[in-house]
């Protein structure tokens, strides 16, 4: 299905205090106030328009605040100082002690982290259950269960969450559905499909350009208001505030935003299909062969395509690491955990970004150790990149050792 395209971001504007086609940078932590009054009423949370203190709310953060609602379709948003500061928050804000989380199992591993370790000093439980699995999940919602939470497209085994059917279980028992579109933004629009709180590591693709680490809370009116009240707020308590000066920069980055989706898309699945026919293991939501392309298709913006995410199993996690290396060598990208970046960026998340999830674990969901994750760039000529991956796999013998009727040809 092609569902409305989230190009509400095209129709905002904003304007610097000088009439400047950028709007003007906040330069304080701290706001003045005419009336006592005033600056009261502003604390009780009583006066929309009013800044009081920087930790609170700035005009910079909440111009990109509206650019990311506009993104997702939300009634508002609420940015943040990291990705992991927009997810702890949420999750501090639904839950109490002793409530209980349905979460995929494959998610980010900071994510994992938190909620399988730090969230103990609360005595939240969590089960972590298999999220293409509508019935695993409702299995394990209980009276106490305060949230389903998912990635819609998984970090890093590229899993694709059947958003509708999840958001209709989440409704039936009054608990919101939280999705983090760190990897899809653009391309899929949870809030279509009745996804309740959009989260996004502004990180990665939204800012794209590797320069800095923020993350934003989507959601309605009051949930955002609620996260930044003086006396209960987790965004307002907890301090992961992001800096005006960063803010700005990221709202720029996000006029590109669409173009450069579009392409790490088209370029991600060139290699996708290309590599698949050359026998290699390859996962991408564009595949065919990809256990949730059918899911994809029916939730994502065609004009956006599949995203820009892909992963290759390499064989053995000495075969991972000795083409990353190749391919680094050979400038097809940079060795690096992270994604969005003009130039692909690949690592093994076995030992890396997953490294939380304990190897037993990673066995079980499916993440084998020779697994790369690629991020791929934006590539203006990407039969070359093909052609040069390639020469780097012969050179391992990957190729060889996958198929070697294919090597005779060449
Ligand atoms: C990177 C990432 C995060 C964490 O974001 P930070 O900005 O690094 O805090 C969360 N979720 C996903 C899917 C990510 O890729």
């Amino acid at each position: 299905m092609d569902s409305k395209a989230p190009d509400n971001l095209q129709d905002l504007h904003y304007f610097g205090e000088y009439g400047g086609v950028n709007p003007s940078i906040s330069d304080s932590s701290t706001y003045t106030f005419l009336s006592a009054k005033t600056m009261f009423d502003t604390f009780e949370g009583n006066t929309e328009g009013c800044y009081l203190y920087s930790r609170h709310s700035s005009p910079s953060n909440l111009y990109l605040g509206e650019a990311l609602a506009a993104l997702e379709g939300t009634e508002t948003a609420n940015v943040t100082a990291s990705g992991m500061g927009a997810i702890t928050a949420v999750i501090l804000q639904l839950c109490e002690a002793g409530d209980h989380i349905v979460s995929s199992r494959t998610i980010y591993g900071g994510t994992y982290a938190f909620m399988k370790n730090f969230l103990k000093k609360f005595n939240i439980g969590v089960s972590f259950v298999d999220i293409t699995k509508t019935s695993a999940v409702a299995k394990a919602i209980t009276p106490i269960t305060k949230m389903i939470y998912c990635e819609s497209v998984s970090n890093p085994l590229l899993e694709i969450a059947d958003l509708e059917s999840l958001s209709g279980l989440a409704k039936n028992h009054h608990i919101p559905l939280v999705v983090d579109n760190t990897f899809s933004p653009l391309s899929i629009s949870p809030v279509n499909f009745g996804a309740d709180i959009v989260i996004h590591s502004l990180t990665k693709f939204i800012n794209g350009t590797s320069d800095c680490v923020a993350g934003a809370v989507c959601g309605t009116k009051e949930f955002c208001l609620s996260l930044k009240d003086v006396n209960n707020g987790a965004g307002m308590l907890l301090g992961s505030t992001l800096d005006s000066l960063r803010a700005a920069s990221i709202l720029k980055n996000m006029r590109t935003l669409h173009l450069r989706i579009k392409k790490h898309s088209e370029n991600a699945l060139y290699l996708a299909e290309n590599l698949e026919k050359d026998g290699l293991k390859v996962v991408y939501p564009g595949l065919k062969s990809h256990p949730g392309h059918e899911v994809m298709k029916k939730q994502y913006n065609a004009e956006f395509g599949y995203g820009g995410i892909m992963t290759l199993d390499a064989g053995s996690l000495k075969n991972a690491n000795a083409l990353m290396e190749l391919m680094q060598k050979r400038h097809l990208g940079y060795l690096a955990v992270s994604l969005g970046f003009y130039k692909t960026l690949f690592s093994a998340p076995g030992s890396s970004t997953s490294s939380e999830i304990p190897l037993e674990e990673q066995k079980e969901m499916g993440l084998s150790d020779g697994l790369i994750r690629f991020s791929i760039g934006l590539d203006n000529d990407i039969s070359r990149t093909y052609t040069a991956i390639k020469t780097c796999m012969l050179q391992l013998e990957i190729l060889k050792s996958n198929d070697k009727t294919h090597l005779n040809k060449i």
